[in-house]
């Protein structure tokens, strides 16, 4: 039996404004608290978003078109998979001509994952991308969802000599923007939701947007996109922590078809010295398993032979992450497996900036 039912629902928004405005934004609702409200029985539910004007009045005087385009099933983030990202992928890449610009409504537990994966699939599209959230829904008196979706929206749409002012994908939440591939969410229960800790924050909204234009990504030619959404699965996260078991390290190493490993290791990238511990990941490494070190910490940065505790990873052939978040790094090894053809080009792009998400040493 085929499912008949629509993936996605749109809504034209209407505005007060007649005269036409000079930009178009869609708003991608894929699920989340942002979009929801209580029901009758006190459960969240999605809004209906034809009403969107009603319940954020600030959209009826910025002077944009606004369609909204909303998943017919909204997920909580905890239930993104790859198919998700590809959904989202193809609305974008499928709506590029027609929009300036692109809002995504997105649960904020996997938020930072989405965004690594949109940057990666869309890499060199060169328009904004903001994802954006709420820690409590649009129906509260109180919601961040309100202000979040506002400037995310005036961010969007902001343009300097013709030029999106960010032609990139970011993460805006608790007036801050930031680099999306460099996020990782922080808090459950604050307003400042997010974190980005090894690269500038890129715009800050006060009572004016400040932008921060030497760390905002450079326009480029579009000529140069190139969509790719292919995934590879077959990964998994190891974090060491003290007393890792011999037995239990070789268990997951050895997982029927597994092809990448992020590894998240100590400090600036250390790990065990032990034997064992170096001949379970060497004999991985010498069946094909890449595997990718990364730090526990949150602004780690991994530096491979600083310590005799991570020169030995980097001999048996462990690919260093930098400054790489753990939520870019398994989006961006599952990108590269499924894309690449060989695992030496794999480990070459691991150690490149594929679109800003690490720092690459002169
Ligand atoms: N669990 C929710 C989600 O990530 C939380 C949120 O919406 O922020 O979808």
């Amino acid at each position: 039996m085929t499912d008949k039912s629509p993936k996605y629902r749109i809504y034209e928004v209407n505005k007060a404004s007649k005269k036409r405005a000079k930009t178009s934004i869609l708003i991608i609702y894929t699920g989340g608290t942002i979009g929801m409200e209580h029901d009758s029985t006190g459960t969240l539910v999605p809004i209906n978003f034809s009403q969107i004007v009603q319940r954020v009045p600030p959209l009826k005087i910025l002077d944009i078109n606004l369609t909204i385009i909303s998943f017919s099933s909204p997920i909580d983030s905890s239930n993104v998979t790859v198919s998700a990202w590809q959904d989202l992928a193809l609305i974008i890449h499928e709506n590029n001509v027609q929009y300036d610009g692109f809002v995504v409504l997105h649960g904020t537990d996997t938020m930072s994952f989405t965004a690594s994966a949109i940057s990666f699939m869309l890499n060199g599209l060169n328009k904004p991308i903001i994802f954006t959230g709420a820690q409590l829904p649009i129906s509260a008196i109180r919601s961040d969802a309100r202000p979040n979706l506002v400037t995310s929206l005036e961010i969007a749409s902001a343009k300097k000599d013709d030029i999106p002012m960010v032609p990139e994908v970011c993460v805006y939440f608790d007036y801050q923007l930031m680099r999306g591939n460099r996020t990782f969410k922080k808090r459950s229960s604050q307003f400042a939701a997010f974190g980005c800790e090894n690269y500038p924050i890129l715009a800050k909204a006060g009572i004016t947007i400040t932008y921060n234009e030497s760390a905002i990504m450079k326009y480029v030619n579009p000529e140069k996109f190139n969509f790719n959404n292919q995934f590879c699965t077959d990964v998994i996260i190891i974090k060491i922590f003290p007393s890792l078991k011999e037995s239990y390290l070789r268990h997951m190493l050895a997982t029927p078809n597994l092809q990448g490993v992020v590894l998240e290791t100590y400090g600036s990238g250390n790990a065990p010295t032990e034997g064992w511990f170096l001949d379970c990941l060497k004999e991985a490494i010498d069946r094909g398993i890449i595997i990718y070190n990364v730090s526990q910490l949150v602004g780690g940065i991994v530096m491979q032979g600083r310590y005799e505790t991570s020169k030995y990873l980097k001999e048996i052939g462990v690919v260093s992450g930098n400054d790489i978040t753990r939520e870019a790094a398994i989006t961006k090894l599952m990108f590269l497996l499924g894309t690449e053809s060989s695992h030496e080009a794999v480990k070459q792009k691991l150690i490149a900036s594929l679109n800003g998400e690490l720092t690459v040493s002169k």
